[in-house]
C-alpha cells in the first residue's frame, strides 16, 4: 500500500496540552494511523508549552503578517509526534488557558486565533510547504473547522477534507463584522457560506464544506441528525447525513496499561486483578475516605459541567452514602458543582472524597481503585473515562447515550448469561434512573464472583485504537480515490 498523506490540524494535543478528549485522540491518531500505512503530520498552535518541548525545530515558513503580526511554521517533532507549529507570539503566547483568560472567559481574540490556525492549515494542505503534499486534510473541532471554507474559496486544486466533530456543543459562534478581520471574502457570509444566525460560524462553516464528516461514536452520529442532539445543526448535519459517519474513539494502550502504569502503587493485570486491593487503599488514603476494603467505592474523573450530568449525582448521592457506598471524585469545574460535592465531603466526611483540579496520576489512581466509575453524562459524544475503566477494571456505569452506550455492555440478565456485561448503562439521565442503577452495581458488588466477571470482561474489551484507526484509515482511502475537484 503506498502511504497516505494526511494533515490533521488541531487546537490541543496529548501530551503537550490537553484539555479534553479531543486532545486525547488528536495525540493517539497518528500512532495507530502510522500501523496502518497513513503518515499524520499534525498542525498545532504554538502555545508556550508547546514550544518548550520541540525537538529541532526548523523553520518550514513565514508569514511577515498573519491576522495582525507576524507568524511562522516550525517543522518539529515532539512527544514522538510530527508537527507543524504555528508560531505567532501575537495569538498564542501568553499566560493563561488555551480558550480561556485568566478571568475564566473566553479569550476576546478566540475568532482570530483560530481562523489563523485554520487559515495556515489551508496553505500547507494546498501545498504552501514545497516539502509537504497531502492527500486529506483533517480538521478537528470547531477551532480548525474554517480549513475546508478557506479552501473552498481560494479556489483551485485542494486535497479532500474531512471534518471531526468531538463535541457539538462548542460551535465558535462570532460576530458578523469579523468576516473580512477573518479574510473572508463578502460573498461567504450567506447561509451557503460561513452565515450562522447572523454571525459567522465555524463548525457550521466546516459541517458544510468538508466532504466527509465525522463523530466520535455511532450512536452520536445518529443523535445529531436530531433536534434534541443536534444543537441547532441538525437540519444541516441531515442534509449532510449520506457524508456523516461514527467511528467510535480509542484510548492509548500504552499510556493506560495497568501492568505498566507509573502513577500506581501497585501494577496489576486481569491475572492479578486482587492487586487492586493495593491502589484502592491508596486512594482512600489520598481522598481521606474510610480505610475499607469492602465498601463499593465509585469514583469520577470528569470536567464538571451540566453535560456530565453530575448534578444528578449530588442527588442520590445521600440514598448511596446511607447504602454503605463511598465515591471518589476527581474533577474540575462549574463552582457550583465543585461546591456541592466539597459541601457532600464535610457532610459525608470518610464516604465521599474530593479532589478539585485537573491531575493525570489521580485520574489513573481513580481508575485502578474505584470498583465502579460514574458517567452519568446527558449527551456524550464518545467520552474516554468509561473506555480507561474497562481498561482498569472499574466497572463503568454510564446514561446509554452517544459513545457510552456503544462501548459499554450493559449487565442485564442476557448480557449476564452470555457471559458478556461489562458495566451498567441507565437511560434517561435523571436521578432516579441513576440511583437505579447505583442499586444494580451494589447488588453485584454483594456477589463477588459477579463483580469479578464484570471486572474481567470489561479488561478484556478492545478499547485501543487499533480497530477506530483501520476505519480513518479506509476512509482516508476511499476519499483520497476520489476524483478530485
Ligand atoms: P471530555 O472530552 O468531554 O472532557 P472525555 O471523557 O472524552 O470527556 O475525556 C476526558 C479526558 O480527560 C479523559 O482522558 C479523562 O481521564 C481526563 N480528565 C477529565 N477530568 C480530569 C481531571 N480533573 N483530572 C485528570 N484527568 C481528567
Amino acid at each position: 500500500m503506498t502511504p497516505l498523506r494526511v494533515l490533521s490540524i488541531a487546537s490541543e494535543i496529548f501530551p503537550l496540552v490537553k484539555t479534553g478528549g479531543l486532545a486525547d485522540v488528536a495525540g493517539a491518531l497518528p500512532g495507530a494511523l502510522a500501523h496502518e500505512g497513513v503518515e499524520v503530520r499534525t498542525l498545532v498552535p504554538g502555545y508556550p508549552q508547546v514550544l518548550a518541548k520541540l525537538e529541532a525545530p526548523e523553520l518550514a515558513r513565514n508569514y511577515p503578517t498573519l491576522f495582525g503580526g507576524p507568524a511562522r511554521v516550525l517543522a518539529a517533532r515532539a512527544a514522538g509526534l510530527d508537527l507543524f507549529v504555528l508560531e505567532a507570539p501575537h495569538l498564542f503566547e501568553r499566560a493563561g488557558g488555551i480558550y480561556l483568560g485568566p478571568d475564566g472567559l473566553d479569550w476576546p481574540d478566540n475568532a482570530r486565533r483560530f481562523a489563523a490556525l485554520a487559515r495556515v492549515g489551508a496553505d500547507i494542505g494546498k501545498g504552501a510547504l514545497p516539502s509537504f503534499a497531502c492527500d486529506v486534510v483533517h480538521a478537528h473541532d470547531w477551532q480548525a473547522a474554517l480549513a475546508p471554507a478557506y479552501m473552498h474559496y481560494d479556489g483551485g486544486a485542494r486535497p479532500r477534507t474531512v471534518i471531526t466533530i468531538h463535541n457539538l456543543a462548542f460551535q465558535g459562534h462570532f460576530p458578523a463584522q469579523l468576516l473580512t478581520a477573518l479574510a473572508l471574502p463578502a460573498h461567504a457570509m450567506s447561509i451557503d457560506g460561513v452565515e450562522y444566525f447572523g454571525g459567522i460560524g465555524f463548525l457550521k462553516s466546516g459541517l458544510l464544506f468538508a466532504d466527509k464528516i465525522t463523530t466520535v461514536s455511532p450512536s452520536y452520529a445518529r443523535e445529531i441528525l436530531t433536534p434534541e442532539f443536534g444543537m441547532a445543526l441538525d437540519g444541516l448535519l441531515r442534509s449532510r447525513s449520506a457524508d456523516v459517519e461514527g467511528i467510535l474513539n480509542g484510548i492509548d494502550d500504552e499510556v493506560w496499561d495497568p501492568a505498566k502504569d507509573p502513577n500506581l502503587p501497585q501494577k496489576y493485570s486481569a491475572l492479578r486483578i486482587d492487586a487492586r486491593r493495593k491502589n484502592r487503599a491508596a486512594l482512600q488514603e489520598r481522598l481521606k475516605l474510610q480505610p475499607d476494603a469492602e465498601a463499593p467505592l465509585f469514583g469520577v474523573v470528569s470536567r464538571l459541567t451540566s453535560q456530565k450530568g453530575l448534578d444528578l449525582l449530588l442527588g442520590v448521592l445521600p440514598d448511596m452514602v446511607a447504602e454503605g457506598a463511598q465515591l471518589a471524585i476527581l474533577g474540575a469545574g462549574e463552582k457550583s458543582l465543585e461546591q456541592g460535592f466539597a459541601a457532600a465531603a464535610e457532610n459525608f466526611a470518610g464516604s465521599v472524597g474530593c479532589f478539585f483540579g485537573y491531575e493525570e496520576a489521580l485520574a489513573h489512581l481513580v481508575q485502578a481503585g474505584a470498583d465502579f466509575i460514574l458517567v452519568p453524562s446527558r449527551f456524550e459524544p464518545c467520552g474516554l473515562t468509561q473506555l480507561c475503566a474497562l481498561r482498569y477494571g472499574a466497572a463503568p456505569i454510564v446514561a446509554r447515550v452517544g459513545g457510552l452506550a456503544d462501548s459499554v455492555v450493559d449487565a442485564n440478565e442476557a448480557a449476564l448469561s452470555a457471559g458478556v456485561a461489562t458495566g451498567i448503562q441507565f437511560y434517561p439521565p435523571t436521578a432516579p434512573e441513576l440511583l437505579h442503577a447505583i442499586r444494580r452495581a451494589l447488588a453485584i458488588h454483594r456477589d463477588a464472583a459477579a463483580m469479578r466477571r464484570l471486572r474481567l470482561n470489561g479488561m478484556r474489551a478492545d478499547v485501543s485504537w487499533r480497530g477506530p484507526a483501520k476505519k480513518y484509515a479506509n476512509l482516508f482511502r476511499a476519499l483520497a480515490a476520489e476524483t478530485p475537484e
